[in-house]
């Protein structure tokens, strides 16, 4: 059994930038997995899950080479922030491939894709629900021009082994501008999907071992491991999109992770800051609800549930 641990360093301006990595190389050869948890530094089930993965694995039963970041975010770890690195209140995930010109998140997303990424044959891109959000695990898989790298992608998600596996033409949480991990790595024809277990800024046992089985699923689908498939019952294979509300306020989503809505139903309000409702939000389609944002706080054209339909 052989992990090598080192961290990678870099400077930005006088700022340091760290990534952690465990590097566990298999006695024969095979493809390079890079494992690339923590973009977003408060979703712990990911983090966790790439942690424990980085201390089981055993270099006698393993083909290739595992590459693992387990938390690519350090100041958004440390800071326990939300989606953003705090250096420069930036969403990594919409930075890759990155520049070593622009700001400190630019040039830690550039550091992970040369060193991390650019060299992998398949990469997988780690979530575990931010802090203000509860959902149902899933796979998130790109649509791209590349039909055939687009089926290895939706394979792998299969594989992963979540119980719904949304797919877009930009992966899911692409609501503003800039390019994730995945669509950077697909884009230079790296076999890449985005997997989501846990929420709420805790570590549960459930969602983290539903995500070290999706790595393992992964190592196997690579052959990279030896060992059948560990698989739900059933996986929804499905398109996406986020619903809205329109005021700014205090919101109450009336539905949970997992309901399915129907077009037209209520499903939440958002009042004022003395309890007068402003909106009522109807489901625009039939849908599940695979996500919802669990904190009332609601700006104004503010996200409140992801669903799949
Ligand atoms: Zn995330």
């Amino acid at each position: 059994m052989t992990v090598d641990t080192r961290i990678f360093t870099a400077d930005h301006n006088g700022e340091s930038i760290r990534i952690p990595v465990a590097e566990i190389r298999g006695q024969r050869d095979g493809p390079v997995l890079s494992i690339i948890a923590g973009i977003h530094g408060a979703e712990y089930c990911g983090i966790e899950a790439a942690i424990r993965l980085s201390r089981e694995l055993d270099s006698d039963r393993l083909s290739g080479l595992v590459r693992i970041v387990p938390i690519a975010n350090i100041p958004g770890f440390l800071g326990r922030c939300e989606v953003q690195c705090p250096v420069d209140g930036q969403n990594l995930n919409r930075l890759f491939p990155g520049s070593t010109e622009k700001q400190y998140t630019d040039h830690l997303a550039h550091c992970l894709y040369e060193h991390f990424v650019r060299n992998a044959d398949c990469v997988l891109n780690i979530h575990g629900g931010d802090i203000f959000e509860e959902l149902v695990p899933y796979t998130g898989i790109g649509r791209t021009t590349d039909e055939d790298l687009d089926e290895r992608c939706r394979s792998l998600g299969r594989a992963y082994g979540l119980p719904f596996l949304v797919e877009t033409d930009a992966l899911p949480g692409a609501v503003a501008g800039g390019t994730s991990l995945n669509q950077a790595a697909q884009a230079d024809g790296i076999v890449s999907i985005l997997a989501e277990s846990g929420g709420r800024g805790l570590v549960e046992e459930e969602f983290v071992q539903t995500h070290v089985r999706g790595m393992r699923n992964t190592l196997k689908w690579l052959e990279m491991l030896e060992g059948e498939l560990e698989l739900p019952n059933e996986v929804r294979e499905t398109n996406t999109e986020f619903w809205r509300i329109s005021k700014e306020g205090v919101c109450y989503p009336e539905k949970s992770i997992g309901d399915q809505v129907s077009e037209g139903e209520r499903i939440g309000v958002v009042t004022d800051w003395f309890g007068k409702t402003l909106e009522t939000l109807t489901a625009p389609r039939d849908a599940w609800i695979i996500a919802v944002v669990i904190t009332p706080a609601a700006r104004e054209d503010a996200i409140v549930y992801q669903v799949a339909y």
